[in-house]
């Protein structure tokens, strides 16, 4: 396998930039996908993130070719791919149940997808190696899928979908089966292939963690819209609207008219604004620094963090994370709020 440079180029025609134009996808009265239109650079990890139902699976599909959107354009290394089978198409896919041939071995998994493009066997051999070793299972080419765990059959699945050298891969929520442990391992892995690559990935998922953990890019989709997309730091830092700043991350959206509002409202001029739960600190509430009061109505301590619920004044608590190795504060304290303009993030009004 070729290994191409990390930084990609921002060029459309690099071979893995993906250009969506105006796609929109409708199944009978309700659009699935809506208007959508973004670029991806060649060789980014871009996380497909949002709620059950936002279009995703869909949008994937259509990059895929499984599903034919009714409006817009594809194009992929600059050339539209709209019209093209799937099989025709620069990508490959990892789906949700791998969909691996349980009477093949792990090689003769991998090395299925390279039939019928004219390799001798020596070069299906080789090649099946240099996977097998990219996804860190030099030893298991003879095991039957039988005999693999369930994070090792992902790598086979990721392997034999790389197997066809794809521009694009696309991967829908493909670590979801896997106990907690095993998904943050392969979390690691992945990106760590993808960096290896320099393939594109752009991978759907309903997992907030997951997206932040690998992504450079992350789309945040609702209702079959995109609503924000960037840097998972330029999300996180600068939600644009209430619902990325509750999706990604926790996040308290302050509106209407309270102490609290009254105190944001002079530190960013807004009506509604996201407060991240680490950027709040507590002090003694006759601390000069208190700009507001409250009171502590739970604390949960966490070891590293200590999660506090803090009445002041709005419909419901203000979430609070303060470092582990802080005083911790008690349940029934009176605690001043302390907030900073350059932490906060003014929204356009809730919804
Ligand atoms: P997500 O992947 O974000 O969970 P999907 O793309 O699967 O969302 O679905 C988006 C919307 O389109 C949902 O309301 C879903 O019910 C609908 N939908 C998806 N596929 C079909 C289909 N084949 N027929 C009818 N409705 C569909």
């Amino acid at each position: 396998m070729t290994v191409k440079p990390v930084s990609a180029p921002e060029l459309t025609t690099a071979p893995g930039a993906v250009e969506l134009a105006a796609l929109g996808k409708r199944y009978g009265d309700a659009a699935a996908v809506d208007d959508v239109t973004l670029s991806f650079a060649s060789g980014s990890f871009v996380a497909i993130l949002g709620p059950s139902g936002c279009g995703k699976s869909t949008l994937l599909g259509m990059i895929g070719g499984f599903v034919p959107p009714d409006t817009g354009d594809i194009r992929i290394g600059g050339r539209s791919v709209v019209a093209m089978p799937p099989e025709r198409r620069p990508t490959a896919m990892v789906f949700q149940t791998l969909a691996l041939f349980p009477h093949l071995s792990t090689a003769g998994n991998i090395a299925f997808g390279m039939r019928g493009r004219g390799l001798s066997r020596a070069q299906v051999r080789a090649r099946t190696a240099e996977l097998l070793e990219l996804v860190q299972l030099p030893e298991f080419g003879k095991r039957r899928i039988s005999q693999l765990s369930g994070g090792q059959r992902q790598r086979v699945a990721i392997a034999r979908a790389l197997a066809v050298e794809p521009a694009v891969l696309l991967l829908d929520e493909p670590l979801s089966a896997l106990d907690a442990q095993m998904r943050r391992s392969m979390q690691l892995e992945l990106r760590a292939i993808q960096q290896r690559t320099g393939t594109t990935f752009v991978y759907v998922t309903h997992d907030q963690h997951e997206a932040m953990s690998m992504a450079d890019r992350i789309v945040i989709m609702r209702s079959g819209r995109v609503e924000q997309h960037g840097s998972p730091q330029e999300i996180y830092t600068r939600p644009e609207t209430p619902f990325v700043a509750g999706f990604l991350g926790d996040a308290n959206v302050v509106s209407g008219d309270s102490d609290l509002a009254a105190v944001l409202r002079r530190l960013v001029p807004a009506d509604c604004w996201a407060v991240r739960p680490e950027h709040v600190q507590l002090v003694d509430p006759g601390d000069p620094r208190a700009q507001v009061s409250g009171t502590v109505a739970r604390a949960t301590f966490y070891g590293q963090t200590v999660r506090y619920e803090v009445t002041a004044g709005l419909p419901d608590p203000l979430v609070v994370v303060r470092p582990g190795d802080e005083p911790v504060r008690a349940d029934g304290e009176r605690v001043g709020l302390v907030l900073d303009a350059e932490r906060i993030t003014g929204l356009p009004g809730a919804s």
